[in-house]
C-alpha cells in the first residue's frame, strides 16, 4: 500500500535542451519506477542503482522494489561512500559493475544517497559509453536541495575537490522528504545552510518563512531549523519546493556556469578556505558555507553594501540552525593564499559574492585584503545574538 501524503509536485529545469523534471513529495521513493516510465524509459531497461550501506539498509529495497514493478532489470551496487572515497578509484567500480551488468547506451544509472553518491555515480554515468541517462535520488537535505539539481558530476584528486568531473543532466530528480527521517541531525542541519542561502541570494520570501521558525510565537510547539522535527512537515516541503526551484531557475539560465550560476557559491568562497585549512572532515560542507556567509556578509557590511541589521537576521537564522557561528582562528596569510588557490579566481583576482539586501547579491572582484581581514576579524568572536524586537530598530 502506498504511503504517499501528498501529490507529487514538480519543478521543471527547464534547459534548452533535456530540460528535466524535479518532482517532490513524502512517498515519492515508492513511485520511483513509475516516474521513470513516465519519462519514456521502456519496461526491460536495465536499471543500476548505486548506493551507499547506510542508505541501502533503509531505502534500498523500496527503490529496487518500485523499479522491479515498474518493469526494469534492476539491481543494486553498494559502494563505500564518504567524502573520502570520492575518487576516481571508486568511480572505476561503477565501471566495473556497468561492464559486468552489461549496461548499454538505453540503460540508466540511479544514484540513491547524499551529494557523495550523487557525483559519484553522475561522473560514472556522463562518462560510461560516453553517457548514458541518469536519475538523482537524493537522500540527504543538501543533495535535496543543491547537488542532486544542475548536472554538476565528478569525483575529488589528490590536489583538490572536485576537480575531475563533467556536467551531466540528470533525466529526473526525485526527491522524497520521508527519506529525511534516517539523516543525522547535523547532516541536516548542514542542508540547512544552503536552505538559508537561497533566502538571502534571492527569495525574501523563503527567508522570512526560515525567521518565523527560527523565532516562533512564545508557546509555540515548535522551534529553531535545526531538525527535521523542530521544522514540522509543512515548512520542510515550502523550503525544499522553493529551494529547488531557486536551483532550477539559475541552472537553466546559465547551465554551464558562464555567469549567473556563480551567485550559488555565496558563502563557499570562504567557506572553502575554512574546510581546506581546518583539514576536510572538521567542518562538514554546510558548516563551512554557514561560516563562509557570516564572512560575505561582513565584508558586505566593511564595504557598506548592506546592513548590520541584515548581517543580524542572517546570523540569527544561521544559530537557530545551531550551525557554528564563530569563525576559526587562522593564520590571515594563510587564508589569503588559499583564496588566491580557488577555483573561483579569475585573473587573479578573488570573486566574491557579497549581499547588499536579504534576496540581492552582486559578484565582486574588488574586494582587497584590508576589508577581508577586518570582516574576518568582525565575525572572530560572535557578540550574543540581540533579542529579535531590537533587530531592524537600529
Ligand atoms: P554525503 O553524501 O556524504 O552524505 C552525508 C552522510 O549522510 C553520509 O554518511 C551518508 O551515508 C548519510 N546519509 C545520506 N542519506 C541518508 C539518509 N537518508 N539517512 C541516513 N543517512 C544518510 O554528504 P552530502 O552533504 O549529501 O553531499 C556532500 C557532497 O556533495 C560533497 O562531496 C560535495 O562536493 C557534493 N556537492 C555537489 C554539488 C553538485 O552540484 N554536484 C553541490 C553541492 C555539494
Amino acid at each position: 500500500m502506498s504511503t504517499a501524503l501528498q501529490p507529487l509536485r514538480t519543478i521543471e529545469v527547464a534547459l534548452e535542451q533535456n530540460g528535466y523534471p524535479v518532482v517532490i513529495g513524502a512517498g515519492a521513493l515508492e513511485q520511483l519506477g513509475e516516474q521513470i516510465r513516465e519519462r519514456g524509459v521502456r519496461a526491460g531497461t536495465k536499471v543500476l542503482v548505486v548506493t551507499n550501506p547506510v542508505v541501502q539498509e533503509h531505502y534500498g529495497a523500496t527503490a529496487l522494489a518500485s523499479l522491479s514493478a515498474a518493469g526494469f532489470e534492476a539491481s543494486t551496487l553498494v559502494i563505500e561512500a564518504g567524502e573520502d572515497q570520492k575518487t576516481p578509484a571508486t568511480v572505476a567500480l561503477i565501471h566495473d559493475a556497468a561492464f559486468a551488468r552489461k549496461l548499454e547506451r538505453g540503460s540508466l544509472i540511479v544514484a540513491l544517497g547524499g551529494g557523495v553518491v550523487g557525483d559519484m555515480a553522475g561522473f560514472a554515468a556522463a562518462t560510461w559509453l560516453r553517457g548514458i541517462a541518469l536519475v538523482q535520488v537524493p537522500t540527504t537535505l543538501l543533495a535535496m536541495v543543491d547537488a542532486a539539481i544542475g548536472g554538476k558530476t565528478g569525483v575529488n584528486h589528490a590536489g583538490g575537490k572536485n576537480l575531475i568531473g563533467a556536467f551531466h543532466q540528470p533525466k529526473l530528480v526525485l526527491i522524497d522528504p520521508l527519506s529525511l527521517a534516517t539523516l543525522p541531525e547535523r547532516e541536516f542541519r548542514a542542508g540547512m545552510a544552503e536552505v538559508i542561502k537561497y533566502g538571502v541570494i534571492g527569495d525574501p520570501e523563503l527567508f522570512g518563512a526560515l525567521e518565523a521558525a527560527a523565532a516562533p510565537p512564545v508557546g509555540a510547539a515548535r522551534a529553531g531549523l535545526a531538525s527535521r522535527e523542530a521544522v514540522g512537515p509543512a515548512l520542510l516541503d515550502k523550503l525544499l519546493l522553493r529551494s529547488a526551484a531557486a536551483k532550477a531557475r539559475v541552472v537553466a539560465a546559465d547551465e554551464r556556469e558562464g555567469g549567473l550560476r556563480a551567485i550559488l557559491n555565496y558563502g563557499h568562497t570562504l567557506g572553502h578556505v575554512v574546510e581546506t585549512l581546518s583539514g576536510y572532515g572538521t567542518y562538514l560542507h554546510g558548516e563551512a558555507v554557514g561560516l563562509g556567509m557570516l564572512a560575505a556578509g561582513a565584508i558586505a557590511v566593511e564595504r557598506g553594501l548592506w546592513s548590520e541589521d541584515d548581517q543580524e537576521r542572517q546570523r540569527r537564522l544561521i544559530a537557530a540552525a545551531q550551525l557554528p557561528l564563530a569563525w576559526p582562528s587562522l593564520q590571515p596569510q594563510a587564508v589569503l593564499a588559499c583564496l588566491q588557490g580557488d577555483k573561483k579566481v579569475k585573473e587573479g583576482r578573488v570573486r566574491f559574492v557579497l549581499p547588499t539586501a536579504i534576496g540581492t547579491v552582486e559578484i565582486r572582484d574588488d574586494v582587497d585584503t584590508a576589508t577581508i581581514l577586518a570582516a574576518l576579524d568582525r565575525i572572530a568572536t560572535p557578540e550574543p545574538l540581540a533579542p529579535p524586537e531590537l533587530i531592524g530598530t537600529a
